[in-house]
């Protein structure tokens, strides 16, 4: 192609380009760009000229032009073949002639032949292309006119391809661009953005919906320019009506109005952060011989094939119940494991493993088009978003056939593809995961498979828009044709357009209606967009030309389904690109100059015009790459899968078996404590108490992989699951059922390098074995596997959601511990504070604050059934007695008080004390509200008795009243209790009018008690700030405190179930602050509430890291206080 007629010159030829000018005309989120270049031929010599123009990869070319000397010829577009025939016999005959066309490697290259100039000619040449923006992570919407060519395509057995034909200059490129941007939306335009300097935007009206800018003089088009637009409002749906052609015959779809209605569906953060339980999931595995290479070749390498086994199984074994799934390996053949993809249960994820297990590189080549297309000519199941996984390790020689095959199920199915080794082609893995809305990782060297295929895992769990449905509503007369292809799916991050050709006369009401529904992870979300008929504004036809665009996709996509009627497309698709001047495959720009005769002298020169050089690798940069690093996305969507449901009023376990969870952890901390480092844990004796029984039970063992003989394995089918695994995460995983759950099996207890009799041995009697195994199998999990985590997670919030299904308490959840620890060790925190031990409280430090009979009731409720747990439970409110609760309890007390010792010691400045079961509602002889024993309450009675502390301030910035500390210092004026609670007039729980501000004490202690009732909801940073400057701080430091103890409850943050107000987490990290100064700093802070784990742990590092001294974040809000209600 490249060398038909004309010969390659080697050496120092100047280039003909001289310059470049692009005008730039967007309308919402389309484009029209119209290209002049300007050539001149320098040499003494006729010669031809080529360009290979790159393009954006969606874009479609549709006005093509040239002007040489005086004479300009405006091209036509013209099936193919006739095109190239025409332009042959013209340059043959010494015409002057040019060729606009596709590249048949790649759609976004389009080569130019300049033609035959004569020496010292002049040609300009102006191409007109349209294309839809891209959006960005950050919603911009991104145009690029690209400079280069990226390193692209090289499709086997072509030699090279378009890259070759690139010749590089290194520097800059010897012709310059000037480049002018209007833009006009229905959405008024924040800001546009450049790589390259632009002049000043300027707005043309008041609305700001329609600007102007300029690239700054003097560019040289070094590099690609890149454009960044910003719309306000850029989530809402918006409908752009374009007037057809009037000299075009009405009925066709150039002569009608065509509507573009943009689509780009808000994801908001707590739905990002929760997992879609629905979904198809498709994994497709390369079994062709190079799987069966090492992945490297240091200690411990695996094959490819047994690495692609291990992340199978965890994929399988992490998939949510409810989705469906298949496995396809490929080959020369390709083979599924069911004839559709299935429902994921118990019996279907065994009959997977079983078979994925026997799996071999055993298939010879690499032929992924036929399984591809089977798989898209499967029938999606109806809103469980279809997800692919492709797994393979080479190259395939249609890459450009696969990639449109991807891209033209764009929206249906999402697609994540991984490389495995150096041999695997780029362009293919980059191309599935650009075209299929994916993200493409590799894996090479001695990186592991796993968390990097959980990473894609936890994009493609996300919730999807799904269950579109478009309606029209327009006045008789007047219909409506769909052209785009129906849309099944949006993803997060995903902007779809829908273009509909308007036919027919309008008359009288000239408006139409279009409602666009879909769901959101069950929500349901109705937009009504209302469109002019008769659009009065010329405004180009860029959304006509890519209707006529998606129409002529849709056609090419039956004609690659094969079949009858193939001609009949093709030339469908002809008459269409025809008609609208928009080029496709069978079509191509010709423009010959009929008029200038001259004979060619000498010979027939070819040129290649000069790029930029470029050395990067192309990479996608989609919307989720800049997710995938970030921790925190981790940690949100971890939080989001145990935050709990909202709850009105304040407690809601209404189930009796959650009381058993609700304290059995209270000793985690301590127990992840003693599992880095086995001293500093205090060993006590303990005959009962979850957390001393898991210390004693993994404490020894930990980190060492249990590798087990074949002899001491007990009978079951899940004895060859545990021979072929090699690490003891993976057995665990192994042995986990589709439900989460984990069944106490001999083999389990191998794992945790115990035998079966040891767990059942310290499994409380009432608690069932399935529970206690899945309980434990977490643990060891965080415990032990927490480097791991990225690869367990999933695993471990199906454990945690199956735990939760078994009716354990919604809010108040031992994942509120774990997890505030897990956020101060991810930030480093934890590891910056000096760890105080725990203890557990003696009865006579309980007694300082409760009465001996409810000290006796409470000791006997470790020895309580079930029948009577509950019974004593319904004594008091909202509490919930579980055999543990005491011991867990008292250790609570006991760390509390481990922390008064350590501040009045002055071993450490400050604290605070992670504790659970919480304490403020707590009462002298009655539990109440989660709470057994009041820590904070014991804790002042202690400091006064042991360092005989004259003043003591309680801070309660819980959102619930800690009525159980007021009543205990109510005559006490040595202790200045403040709260502020969400009271609402006495209708939020606890209900009590001695929560209301004029409870200010009694006796002596008048004066020494401030509630604060909040009579509303959705109090702010700026209420708490007042709160604190105006009401607290003025008393407080007049008060003169020797101790501050806080009630650290963080149900008063942002997002919180119970509290419902809007102050963001960094508040504490301010609250702290200025607390900090009073009582020389001794600052004990104690946890209370929270149910939000996101809130609560964000709410946690805050304070913690003020504690340490860090400087307190700038808020974000700087609102007015509330001042009315
Ligand atoms: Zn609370």
């Amino acid at each position: 192609m490249m060398n038909s007629g004309g010969l390659v010159s080697e050496g120092k030829i100047p280039v003909p380009l001289k310059s470049i000018s692009v005008d730039v005309q967007v309308q919402g989120h389309v484009v029209t760009v119209t290209s002049t270049l300007q050539y001149v031929n320098e040499e003494e010599r006729h010669l031809e000229a080529l360009f290979v123009f790159p393009l954006p990869a969606d874009a479609a070319v549709c006005h093509f032009s040239a002007k040489i000397g005086e004479q300009e010829i405006v091209a036509e577009v013209q099936e193919r073949q006739s095109a190239r025939d025409q332009y042959d016999d013209a340059v043959s005959s010494g015409q002057q002639a040019f060729l606009l066309e596709e590249s048949a490697e790649s759609s976004d290259v389009f080569r130019l032949c300049v033609g035959c100039l004569s020496p010292g000619q002049n040609a300009a040449i102006t191409i007109i292309y349209v294309t839809e923006l891209a959006v960005q992570a950050d919603h911009a919407l991104r145009f690029c006119l690209p400079a280069v060519l990226n390193p692209r395509y090289t499709p086997a057995g072509s030699g090279g391809g378009i890259v070759s034909e690139i010749s590089s200059v290194c520097g800059s490129v010897p012709y310059s661009l000037t480049l002018s941007v209007h833009v006009s939306s229905p959405n008024p335009i924040s800001k546009l953005e450049s790589n390259c300097t632009l002049d000043p935007l300027v707005f043309l009206n008041s609305e700001h919906t329609h600007a102007t800018v300029n690239l700054s003089p003097g560019h040289m088009f070094d590099k690609d320019v890149e454009l960044f637009l910003y719309y306000q409002n850029t989530h809402q749906p918006t409908a752009i009506v374009e007037a057809g052609v009037a000299t075009d015959q009405p009925g066709s779809l150039m002569g009608d109005p065509v509507v573009m209605i943009s689509l780009y569906p808000e994801f908001p953060e707590e739905v990002m952060s929760s997992l879609g339980s629905q979904g198809e999931f498709v994994f497709v595995v390369d079994r062709s011989g190079s799987m069966d290479d090492m992945m490297h070749h240091g200690k411990g390498a695996q094959s490819r094939i047994e690495g692609a086994k291990d992340t199978l199984l965890l994929l399988l074994k992490s998939l949510p119940m409810g989705c469906y799934f298949n496995i396809y390996g490929f080959g020369s053949h390709f083979e599924s494991l069911f004839p559709k993809s299935v429902l994921y249960n118990q019996d279907t994820m065994d009959e997977a493993l079983k078979r994925v297990k026997k799996m071999q590189a055993d298939m010879v080549g690499t032929e992924i088009l036929q399984p591809l297309k089977h798989i898209y000519n499967q029938p999606c199941y109806p809103d469980h978003p279809r997800q692919l996984f492709i797994f393979t390790d080479g190259e395939v020689f249609n890459t450009k056939e696969v990639l449109d095959l991807v891209k033209s199920h764009t929206h249906s199915h999402r697609c994540f593809s991984f490389g495995i080794g150096e041999g695997a082609s780029t362009t293919l893995i980059t191309g599935m995961a650009r075209e299929g809305s994916g993200h493409a990782q590799f894996i090479t060297g001695s990186d592991r498979m796993q968390p990097k295929v959980m990473q894609s895992l936890k994009l493609a769990l996300q919730p999807a828009v799904v269950n579109i449905s478009v309606k029209w509503t327009v006045q008789d007369g007047i219909t409506v044709e769909t052209l785009s292809q129906p849309i099944n799916v949006i993803f997060h991050g995903q902007r779809t357009l829908i273009y509909a050709h308007l036919k027919g006369e309008s008359s009288g009401s000239s408006e139409g209606t279009v409602t666009v529904t879909y769901s959101l992870k069950d929500q349901p979300v109705t937009n009504q967009l209302h469109f002019c008929l008769k659009p009065t504004e010329d405004t180009g036809l860029a959304v006509h030309r890519l209707a006529a665009r998606a129409l002529i996709q849709s056609l090419e996509q039956q004609e690659r389904a094969g079949g009858a009627g193939m001609e009949d497309i093709k030339s469908r698709m002809v008459e269409l690109s025809v008609q609208a001047g928009v080029s496709c495959v069978h079509t191509a720009f010709i423009a010959i100059n009929k008029d200038s005769r001259q004979t060619v002298k000498g010979p027939l020169l070819q040129r290649r015009v000069p790029t930029a050089d470029v050395s990067g690798v192309y990479c996608y940069q989609g919307p989720y790459q800049a997710s995938l690093d970030n921790d925190l996305l981790l940690k949100s969507s971890l939080s989001g899968m145990f935050s709990s449901r909202r709850s009105g009023s304040f407690a809601r376990c209404k189930s009796y078996v959650n009381a058993k969870f609700v304290g059995a952890c209270a000793g985690i901390i301590g127990f992840k404590k003693s599992l880095k480092s086995n001293k500093g844990f205090p060993v006590q004796e303990q005959k009962s108490g979850i957390p001393q029984k898991v210390t004693a039970l993994f404490s020894s063992r930990y980190e060492t992989s249990a590798v087990l003989s074949g002899q001491e394995i007990s009978q079951g089918k899940q004895e060859v699951d545990v021979e072929l695994q090699k690490d003891s995460l993976l057995q665990l995983v192994s042995l986990q059922k589709a439900s989460g759950c984990w069944d106490l099996t001999p083999t389990l207890a191998h794992v945790f390098g115990k035998t079966e009799d040891e767990l059942t041995n310290q499994k409380p009697a009432e608690v069932n074995q399935s529970v206690w195994a899945t309980l434990l199998a977490l643990i060891w999990l965080y415990g032990c596997k927490i480097k791991d985590q990225v690869e367990w997670q999933f695993v471990a919030m199906k454990a945690a959601s199956w735990i939760r299904s078994q009716k354990v308490c919604e809010i108040e959840v031992p994942e509120r511990l774990i997890m505030s620890y897990d956020a101060l060790r991810t930030f480093g925190t934890a590891q910056r504070c000096r760890q105080v031990p725990v203890r557990q409280a003696t009865e006579q430090e309980i007694l300082l604050a409760h009465s001996e009979e409810y000290l006796e009731a409470v000791k006997q409720t470790p020895k309580m059934t079930e029948e009577q747990l509950m019974e004593f439970s319904k004594k008091y409110n909202d509490v919930y007695f579980h055999q543990n609760i005491y011991h867990c309890a008292q250790l609570a007390v006991g760390a509390t008080l481990q922390l008064v010792d350590s501040v009045m010691k002055r071993e450490v400045r400050n604290g605070m004390a992670l504790v659970r079961p919480p304490g403020h509602h707590s009462q002298r002889s009655a539990a109440n509200g989660f709470c057994v024993f009041n820590n904070v309450a014991i804790a002042a009675l202690y400091a006064q008795k042991n360092y005989s502390v004259n003043r003591i301030l309680i801070v309660d910035w819980d959102v619930h009243h800690g009525q159980g500390v007021q009543y205990c210092f109510e005559e006490d004026p040595s202790v200045l209790y403040f709260s502020w609670h969400r009271y609402e007039h006495q209708t939020f729980w606890p209900n009590l009018p001695e929560s209301d501000y004029t409870s200010i004490g009694k006796g002596k202690g008048s004066g020494f008690n401030i509630n604060l009732p909040w009579n509303k909801v959705g109090m702010t940073n700026s209420d708490y700030l007042s709160a604190f400057f105006h009401v607290l701080l003025p008393v407080a430091y007049e008060f003169d405190p020797e101790l501050v103890l806080v009630c650290a409850g963080f149900d008063s943050a942002i997002g919180d179930p119970e509290g419902e107000m809007c102050a963001t987490p960094e508040i504490f990290a301010h609250l702290t602050q200025l607390l900090m100064p009073l009582a020389a700093g001794k600052m004990c802070v104690v946890l209370e509430g929270g149910y939000n784990l996101k809130s609560l742990t964000q709410s946690v590092c805050q304070t913690v890291q003020t504690l340490l001294g860090d400087p307190a974040p700038r808020l974000s809000e700087h609102s007015a206080p509330c001042v009315r209600h």
